[in-house]
């Protein structure tokens, strides 16, 4: 049972790869630390991804393993499916208001069985993780490696015939359940929450999201995920194998008609990652990558580059104008070959990919009333020497939510926030919070 009021040294702000990191970097330390976590499940986009370039590991295989020691660490709170309310600075530190969302499910009791999903007669789609190509029970737990393992019930759609209250085993279904306020007492906030991806409907030259084999990256990297929805790559119109895909690069990014004119960063190595795992997929499938220029900035990555080209995926230097599709819904890339004195030429292909690129995940502007950039993102002001200082005192962001960056840099800055508030804990004296809950 959680205490309504929490007091720690740090309160961390999304559980992502960045979050995790920091956490458990000062709590190695001694430090008492609360992670807010605002969906159900701990693991942030990573946990959805396939492989992770430029090694190929398995995505699931290094994040769980992250999951699971945060969700076990004795000095973190693990707060998910819980929103800050409001910041109020004070003495110490921070009064921080956070409300718990009801799931529905005693959550210290569920045991994570499924006993209930089994029974419960109504499927939904799973938008939150697999763009709705497969269903979920109105109770269900998140996804298989989900941390925790427990149940919630989409309470909008529960038709409440009782069947999960007779199958669950720990008795734990409630839906007298309302949000409840918790209080977090902190000397420091650290805010990592993360980016979402711009929206692959965007560009109406690309289609707006009617085309059907037109999808967007994240979709892919679903697609190849070994916990994937089908197992393999399939086209949406009609299931079948692709031979021909292509990937249409900075389709978010570098674009002042979207309002996002810096890169993304990531895109070009995603794409070259997910090229070659398709190539792995589908031996006979022609892979195309359109870009107007390719940046591998990271160590080992312009190798990953030539590796890709050795495989026989093709880099095409072009700008892509539009995407129609055919009578068959196969969509027809138009593109200006640059290499080519800029002959227009009309490919098609049987799958599209849009190389998306990466918006800020949440504003942290009004509640924490830390500045923001021009693009959204947390504002830096000495990212220089001070890569994770905000405008706020106290205040400290790491990962994404500070700018589009990898899963190396996401660390990289995790361990950089967590010396950084430590250090500022230190100067502004005082022991670490007792470990535990009043
Ligand atoms: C298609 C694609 C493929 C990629 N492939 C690779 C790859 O192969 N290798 C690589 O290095 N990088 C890859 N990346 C980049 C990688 O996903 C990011 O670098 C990494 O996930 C960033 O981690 P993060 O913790 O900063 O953010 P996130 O993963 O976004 O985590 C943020 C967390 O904060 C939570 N949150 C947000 N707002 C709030 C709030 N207000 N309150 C509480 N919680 C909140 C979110 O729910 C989430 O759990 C890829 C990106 C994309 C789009
Ligand atoms: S009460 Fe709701 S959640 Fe439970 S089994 Fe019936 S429909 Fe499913
Ligand atoms: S709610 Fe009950 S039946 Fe469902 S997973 Fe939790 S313990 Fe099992």
């Amino acid at each position: 049972m959680k205490s309504d009021k929490i007091h720690v040294d740090t309160l961390v702000v999304g559980g992502g790869i960045a979050g995790m990191q920091a956490s458990l970097d000062l709590a190695n330390q001694g430090h008492q630390v609360a992670l807010v976590e605002h969906s159900p499940s701990i693991g942030g986009m990573m946990i959805g991804l396939s492989k992770v370039f430029p090694t190929l590991d398995c995505c699931s295989c290094i994040t769980t393993p992250k999951m699971a020691a945060t969700a076990h660490h004795e000095n973190i709170q693990l707060l998910t499916y819980c929103e800050v309310q409001s910041v109020t600075r004070n003495d110490d530190g921070f009064s921080v208001q956070v409300i718990q969302k009801p799931r529905y499910v005693i959550e210290d009791n569920c045991t994570g069985c499924r006993s209930c999903e089994l029974v419960c007669p109504l499927d939904l789609p799973d938008v939150e993780n697999e763009f709705g190509r497969t269903a979920h029970r109105v109770i269900y737990v998140p996804f298989t490696t989900a941390v925790p393992q427990k149940a919630i019930i989409d309470i909008d759609s529960c038709i409440f015939c009782g069947k999960c209250i007779k199958a669950c085993p720990a008795d734990c279904i409630d839906f007298t359940q309302t949000p409840q306020t918790l209080r977090v007492e902190a000397r420091t906030i650290i805010l990592a929450t993360g980016f979402k991806v711009t929206p692959y409907d965007a560009k109406k030259e690309y289609g707006a999201g009617n085309l059907r084999n037109v999808i967007d990256a994240m979709m892919m990297e679903r697609l190849l995920a070994p916990t994937g929805p089908y197992g393999r790559v399939l086209r949406p119109s009609d299931g079948k194998l692709p031979d021909s895909i292509a990937y249409v690069q900075c389709a978010g990014s570098r674009d002042e008609t979207l309002g996002v004119p810096y890169c993304s960063r990531v895109c070009c190595m995603y794409a070259i990652k997910q090229a070659m795992l398709i190539s792995g997929a589908l031996p006979m499938a022609d892979v195309t990558i359109y870009y107007m220029d390719i940046r591998t900035f990271g160590k080992g990555y312009e190798q990953f580059y030539q590796n890709a080209k050795a495989m026989g995926i093709e880099f095409v230097k072009g700008k892509v104008g539009r995407i129609v599709e055919d009578e068959d819904q196969n969509p027809i890339v138009r593109v200006e070959l640059i290499d080519d004195n800029s002959r227009v030429a009309e490919n098609k292909h049987d799958l599209v990919v849009l190389s998306v690129g990466m918006l800020p995940g949440y504003d942290t502007q009004p509640i924490y009333d830390v500045a923001t950039a021009k693009d959204g993102f947390v504002q830096i002001p000495d990212s220089n020497v001070a890569p994770t200082v905000t405008t706020q005192e106290g205040i400290f962001a790491t990962g994404t939510a500070t700018g589009p960056m990898d899963i190396v840099d996401s660390i990289i800055t995790a361990g950089a926030v967590a010396a950084e508030a430590s250090a500022y804990m230190h100067l502004h004296s005082g022991s670490p919070a007792a470990p535990a809950a009043d």
